[in-house]
């Protein structure tokens, strides 16, 4: 079965492998719009380590815990980020998505930390510094303890604390950033039982709500709802909390800096129906997304976190086929579904898009290295049938922690040494900085 697979990625995908990747697409270049950017992705807890003040590492410390691994130093970007924006730099990338963690920024209520302001500052300066395009997150999942405390995004006030953050942020700094995201992947909170792949969001309900109450008990508190559970006790309300914290952040970032660009990030399968599956496909996608792509009508831009496909039948998920290949932890790799969400987003939201996401955990980089152009041609042909795309953003730029996984899997361009914290590139960023050298695929 393994060589079968392995037979399938060489042959369906030949010629995609570092050093091949100009000669290759000398006879069909797709080439990408002059302003297109091409770059990669990090989020402050998984890769800045000892984020002490964060809700995700008071549930590593639980007891009971489900997660594998602490962050512990994670890839140290704290004291590191100037290497990592060399890396974007020297591998051909002209892009750097990385967030903001509100827990070092305002560490306790209504106490902002002019020191880490200034951090993330030097950040974005650094990037421009570089020729770099920062593209910053204001919250990539995790927040404060004492939010998370409150209840999280189920507490009445979580929209005007999140709006407060994001003027106190966006006031310090804005003027650097070229565009900004609000949340990331905000439709998945409360849905991971039905969005993890293989059943795996189910079977970490019961535990995931052990754990958080573990917690709530530790502080004496009622409820602690971390920013990325899998165990909400009112989905709808957080829903609805985070789909106002959005509008309510997108309107205090604008009231500082109306020119800039902002956005969401959304996590979009390539949903697709076998015969009689097309109810269920349509149902899901009803609850996943649109409430989302119905709220982003108004921004400036939409983005879109691709990482699987998921075939539905009349009776739900169609088996992954015997001969698909597969990623770390079994689950298939489907270059075209990139592709196929960007289609299904832009015809509920048309706003141009920017893939701020996209990758695979694997421990094979050829695996990788064959994924990227082969995704990157069919979002190519997205763009043909005329829909505006301000660029693509890898996941990841470096090897990091994976949340409740741990540091198991592997979606880095870099590897990254857990003692040194050096940085080496694979060839799988060798081959994603060519075609942006190149600007074609
Ligand atoms: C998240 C990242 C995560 C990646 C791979 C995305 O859903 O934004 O934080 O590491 O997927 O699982």
């Amino acid at each position: 079965m393994h060589l079968k697979r392995r037979t399938l990625l060489t042959g369906a995908l030949a010629g995609l492998v570092p050093g091949t990747v100009g000669r290759a697409s000398a006879a069909s270049r797709r080439v990408f719009p002059e302003e297109f950017r091409w770059g990669a992705a990090t989020a402050a807890y998984q890769v800045e380590g000892n984020n002490t003040n964060s809700d995700t590492w008071a549930l590593e410390h639980a007891d009971p815990t489900t997660f594998t691994d602490m962050s512990g130093d994670a890839a140290n970007s704290f004291e590191l980020w100037p290497r990592d924006l060399d890396l974007v730099i020297t591998l051909g990338l002209d892009t750097y998505r990385f967030s903001l963690e509100w827990a070092r920024i305002e560490p306790a209520r209504g106490q902002f930390s002019v020191a880490m302001l200034d951090h993330y500052k030097r950040i974005i300066e650094g990037c421009h510094a570089r020729g770099i395009t920062p593209v910053v997150t204001f919250n990539h999942f995790t927040t404060p303890i004492w939010f998370a405390a409150k209840g999280g995004w189920s507490s009445p006030e979580a929209v005007d604390l999140f709006a407060r953050f994001c003027e106190t942020a966006a006031r310090h700094l804005t003027d650097g950033m070229a565009f900004a995201t609000t949340l990331n992947e905000p439709n998945l909170v409360g849905m991971l039982e039905v969005a993890l792949p293989g059943g795996r969001g189910r079977k970490l309900m019961g535990p995931d709500k052990k754990m958080s109450e573990a917690v709530a008990r530790r502080l004496g508190v009622d409820l602690f709802l971390a920013g990325n559970p899998i165990y909400v006790p009112d989905r709808h309300v957080v829903q609805a909390n985070l789909i106002a914290g959005h509008k309510a952040g997108r309107a205090a970032i604008k009231s500082v800096r109306g020119d800039l660009p902002v956005g969401v990030s959304l996590a979009i399968n390539d949903d697709q129906a076998i015969a009689g599956g097309e109810p269920l496909r349509d149902s899901m996608r009803r609850e996943l997304y649109d409430p989302w792509l119905e709220a982003a009508r108004d921004d400036d831009f939409l983005g879109v976190q691709n990482y699987y496909r998921a075939v539905w039948g009349p009776d739900g998920k169609v088996p992954i086929p015997d001969d698909a290949i597969v990623n770390s932890s079994g689950s298939e790799i489907y270059a075209a579904s990139l592709a196929g969400a960007v289609r299904y987003a832009y015809s509920r939201c048309p706003r141009p898009v920017f893939v701020t996401e996209h990758g695979v955990a694997t421990d094979d980089d050829a695996q990788r290295a064959a994924f990227i152009p082969a995704a990157l041609r069919a979002l190519h042909d997205v763009m043909q049938e005329g829909i505006p795309l301000k660029g693509y953003l890898h996941w990841s730029l470096l090897d990091n922690y994976e949340w409740f996984h741990g540091y198991g899997p592997r979606y880095g361009l870099c590897d990254v040494d857990r003692t040194s914290f050096a940085r080496t590139p694979k060839p799988s960023a060798h081959v994603l900085g060519a075609l942006a050298r190149a600007n074609a695929v």
